[in-house]
């Protein structure tokens, strides 16, 4: 992990100024309306960034879940950073330290510290943000050692201000409004994963934190809501996954569905999954049909902690 200069701090706060004024301009469609093309230009505009970020940001450039050719993570990273939620190195350098400190005072975004009850749900569903907590202590090397995402990280602002300059060409102040919109949606669409997915749903898999699987914010997040199977597997690219009886159930993923499509594009390869073993071996004993499974799981999960 990197330090970083005053200056990358400068550039970052650009970041929540243009959430907030995207919150502000949001209201721009009470004065404009909503013609269906603007709607449908608000739902292409939060599906193709929630999938950048999902798919690109978190499965791709922070779990390494599986390989891409380099120009499709840039491109990746330049329509993630359109969502108006920070650059690459920003954005893992939060994320490994959820995952490295979760529910700890060092996690940047937990429900349940340093706050509990609504105001942790503030907290974790973006009050972090307007805090100290917005600064990352340290930045990724291996981000931070490509120019090309070290520069997306530090511009972050412009894909995101390029964007609603062409959907105020494209449809003027309707557009724009529209625009702003998608970008407030999507912004707490992907907070729901910090906040609502540690809070809201079932927990099939032992894990040492809060983390759920909720098919609410899955659906808000393109498949990001089963949340307990990525904190149980973080490196697997596929998060929809729950155990049901002791049986392994595949759950609606979109994220999975257009990792798939690359892949079938040539543009994917690598797909990392977890075998049906290591699913069992981290299942909970009541999602396990019967004892002799659960003994089994407990010594698989002892193979499967001494290989870790
Ligand atoms: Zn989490
Ligand atoms: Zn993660």
């Amino acid at each position: 992990m990197g330090q970083y200069s005053q200056f990358t701090s400068i550039l970052y706060l650009i970041g929540p100024m243009l959430i907030i004024v995207s919150h502000i301009g949001s209201l721009l469609v009470f004065t404009t309306g909503l013609s269906w093309g603007a709607i449908a230009w608000i739902f292409l505009l939060y599906v193709t960034r929630m999938l950048a970020t999902t798919g690109i940001y978190h499965r791709l450039l922070t779990h390494k879940s599986y390989q891409a050719p380099k120009p499709l993570l840039w491109i990746g990273c330049i329509v993630g950073a359109s969502a108006g939620q920070m650059g690459p190195s920003w954005w893992k350098a939060h994320h490994m330290s959820h995952h490295q400190y979760v529910e700890s005072d060092r996690d940047p975004h937990s429900p349940y510290t340093p706050f509990l009850g609504i105001k942790g749900f503030y907290w974790s569903q973006g009050g972090w943000l307007l805090s100290s907590r917005f600064f990352p202590d340290k930045l990724p090397l291996d981000v931070e050692s490509d120019l090309v995402l070290k520069l997306i990280d530090r511009l972050h602002f412009i894909p995101l201000v390029a964007l609603g300059a062409v959907s105020y060409y494209i449809g003027g102040l309707e557009y724009l409004g529209a625009f702003f919109f998608s970008t407030t949606l999507l912004f707490h669409g992907v907070q729901t994963v910090n906040s609502l997915s540690h809070i809201v749903g079932d927990q099939p898999f032992i894990t040492d934190d809060h983390s759920r699987n909720s098919g609410f914010v899955a659906l808000l997040t393109l498949g990001e809501g089963w949340h307990n199977l990525h904190h149980a597997f973080q490196s697997s690219c596929r998060h929809g996954i729950t155990i049901r009886d002791g049986q392994i159930v595949y759950l609606p993923d979109p994220t999975f569905d257009f990792i798939k499509m690359l892949e079938s594009f040539k543009l994917a390869s690598k797909l990392r999954l977890p075998s049906e073993k290591d699913l069992l071996s981290k299942a909970k004993k009541q999602n396990l049909p019967n004892l002799e499974l659960a003994i089994a799981s407990d010594k698989s999960k002892e193979t499967y902690s001494n290989l870790h």
